[in-house]
């Protein structure tokens, strides 16, 4: 396999949504495409970055596209089978590359891998699904069969519009008449009574407190909010997210201890040494609290593997997987390899909001297509970011 061509652009993403500790207004995106040939002809595979950082132009121009483009074909092949590996290519964008400080060169090593993934899977003329059904297999312990997955609905942001709560309540309840299996909303942003107050809101309009997650978006930092998460935790909500700074085990820890509420978290997370760390000393318990690691953040899928093969051994289970961000890389991760379930942002100005118009939604689960690579191109929100790239 070669690699004939890698472009980025750097494109401006406008929401005018808000969580507990950022606005989403001038957040950028890195959108790639790499092109390859292979004994198949010439495949265009598509990556585009994940949601809630920056684009990564600057880190991906100056180092990580030069490295590919130097690179011989033989540095991609399995030194056993002589076919594409992707662990091999993973190897050469991290060539010179000292372990540790990950900053922002995880989502650049992420997007650029998503867009191979994208390429060999079209390559091979299969969906991604499938690929990773095939070539790593999938785990059907969540009663979902390959190619789909359950999805839940991600929305319930701070908006200027959204100062009431029956608009909260009406997005909870049109997500759930929509095919969700269930709802997420922010919290964090103002005082406790308004957070139990919008909380309430949401379980009245789905009927089941099991059905309403929470995102705090790291807003609680130390001991002091104890009595506001043991407000929360009389609720019997399906999961609290994110209660404290992502690196912040202890914070964590304690917050695992004091409430009886599933946690979930992990998506701020963005290499395997902080996963490791995480799950020695963060508290959270398997086959109760979810990961939430964001595949395209955290140097992309072959990182991720390891994160999954860590927790493992440590009884954890795939179903205990649910990745961050709603983009379509992780809906077919999710659907190939059979996680617990894919996030859908919810929000309509969003460009993230929703999933790719060949994927249907009936009764919690997202039954993918056949249509090989990820996807993009069935989602206009994102694929308008391609436009010019691709002639
Ligand atoms: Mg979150």
């Amino acid at each position: 396999m070669k690699i004939i061509s890698v472009d980025e652009r750097t494109v401006p993403l406008t929401s005018d949504t808000s969580n507990a500790g950022i606005s989403f207004s001038s957040m950028t995106a890195s959108a790639v495409v790499i092109e390859i040939e292979t004994t198949a002809g010439r495949f265009k595979g598509l990556g585009f970055s994940s949601y809630g950082r920056y684009g990564h132009g600057g880190l991906l121009k100056e180092r990580f596209i030069p490295r590919l483009l130097e690179a011989h074909p033989r540095d991609f092949e399995d030194e056993v089978t002589q076919g594409f590996s992707m662990a091999r290519f993973w190897e050469t964008l991290m060539n010179n590359e000292k372990e540790g400080g990950h900053g922002e060169r995880s989502g650049a090593v992420g997007v650029l891998e998503t867009a191979m993934w994208d390429a060999w899977a079209k390559s091979e003329d299969l969906p991604l699904w499938a690929l990773l059904e095939k070539n790593i297999g999938h785990v059907n312990d969540n009663g979902t069969p390959p190619g789909q997955t359950i999805v839940y609905a991600s929305g319930g942001h701070y908006r200027e519009s959204m100062a009431n709560t029956n608009q909260l309540a009406d997005e909870a309840r049109i997500s759930l008449d929509a095919g969700f299996a269930w709802f997420k909303l922010k919290v964090g942003g103002e005082t406790t009574a308004s957070d139990i107050e919008r909380i309430e809101s949401v379980i009245t309009a789905t009927g089941n407190s099991q059905l309403v997650a929470i995102d705090a978006n790291c807003a609680f930092g130390n001991q002091k909010f104890d009595e506001h998460f043991l407000e929360i935790d009389k609720l019997n909500l399906r999961w609290i997210e994110e209660p404290v700074n992502p690196l912040d085990y202890e914070a964590l820890s304690n917050v695992v201890d004091l409430v009886q509420t599933p946690i979930a978290t992990g998506e701020n997370l963005f290499a395997l040494a902080d996963v490791m760390n995480l799950l020695r000393y963060g508290g959270l318990k398997p086959k109760r609290d979810s990961l939430q690691m964001d595949i395209i953040l955290s140097y992309g899928l072959t990182e991720y593997f390891g994160m999954i093969k860590f927790a493992k051994a440590r009884g954890w289970s795939q179903r205990d997987f649910i990745p961050h961000a709603g983009h379509q890389l992780a809906l077919h991760v999710s659907a190939g390899l059979g996680l617990g379930a894919h996030e859908i942002a919810n929000a309509q100005d969003n460009p993230f909001y929703g999933v790719s118009f060949d994927t249907k939604i009936q009764n919690g689960i997202a039954i993918l297509s056949d249509n090989p690579g990820i996807g993009i191109e069935y989602k206009p929100s994102i694929f308008q970011y391609f436009d010019g790239m691709l002639d």
